[in-house]
């Protein structure tokens, strides 16, 4: 009797260890720093707490015309709009790595075709475009519609929602970095999901976006503003933010 007390404990002593020889084999592994900072996720209208709202829907005051002065977009209803031939707007921030979230609705009464049927553009730092286009119905080339990185890489699917109805880019863009000589070392990165869809999975860009020609790279800074193109179309613009990555 006093033998098996003696082999029971030994076991439950065996057991024990193998328990703390596993913890410690599943501490070594365990990281506890850095410790994700806490925010608040946004509910589909208000944005993440940690995020710079660029447009709220009442003032372009974190906007600057491609003129220079201040912008002569029109704002209503919570939404901004392109005002024809006054130029594009721009952030008076410069950006580098972000993710931005931004809605942009093409006019409900279609006008023209091909690119000229609602066409903007978010430009990050004001060098790469991501395309904005009514595509419901309209047939262009295809490096050239909604969502394209412009005249670089195609959307994966056409997401595009009828013309009037509000839209929803959530873009996440490594800015490119270049080499003290000034050749570009990591090539700038897009993803972008185009109304809950993703479009553009990490793509790697070829250059700066170019109307003709092929795109290439020239140094510039690490964080340059984000621009909105005016294309000569009445695109409006809403819930524009931003956060820095
Ligand atoms: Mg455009």
């Amino acid at each position: 009797m006093k033998k098996m007390k003696l082999f029971a404990a030994s076991m439950l002593l065996f057991s024990a260890c193998i328990v703390m020889a596993q913890r410690a084999e599943h501490d070594v592994t365990n990281v506890w720093e850095p410790v994700p900072e806490v925010i608040t996720p946004g509910d589909g209208t208000a944005p993440p707490s940690d995020a710079i709202v660029l447009f709220d829907g009442t003032s372009l005051d974190s906007w600057i015309s491609d003129s220079g002065k201040a912008p002569e977009w029109t704002i209503d209803n919570g939404a901004m709009t392109v005002k024809p031939g006054t130029g594009g707007i721009s952030t008076k921030q410069g950006f580098g790595d972000v993710q931005l979230h931004i809605e942009w609705r093409a006019p409900e009464v279609v006008k023209g075709d091909g690119q000229g049927r609602g066409n903007s553009g978010v430009f990050l730092m004001g060098l790469y475009e991501v395309q904005v286009l009514d595509c419901y119905e309209n047939e262009t080339y295809p490096n050239g519609q909604a969502a394209s990185i412009y005249k670089q890489h195609i959307p994966l699917v056409n997401a595009c929602r009828e013309p009037g109805q509000w839209q929803t880019y959530d873009i996440i863009f490594t800015a490119p970095r270049f080499s003290e000589n000034g050749r570009v070392t990591h090539p700038a990165r897009v993803t972008v999901i185009h109304n809950g869809v993703l479009v553009q999975n990490n793509v790697e860009l070829w250059g700066t976006t170019e109307f003709i020609g092929l795109p290439t790279y020239k140094a510039h800074d690490d964080k340059l503003p984000i621009s909105l193109q005016d294309h000569g179309d009445l695109v409006s613009f809403r819930n524009i933010w931003i956060r820095e990555l």
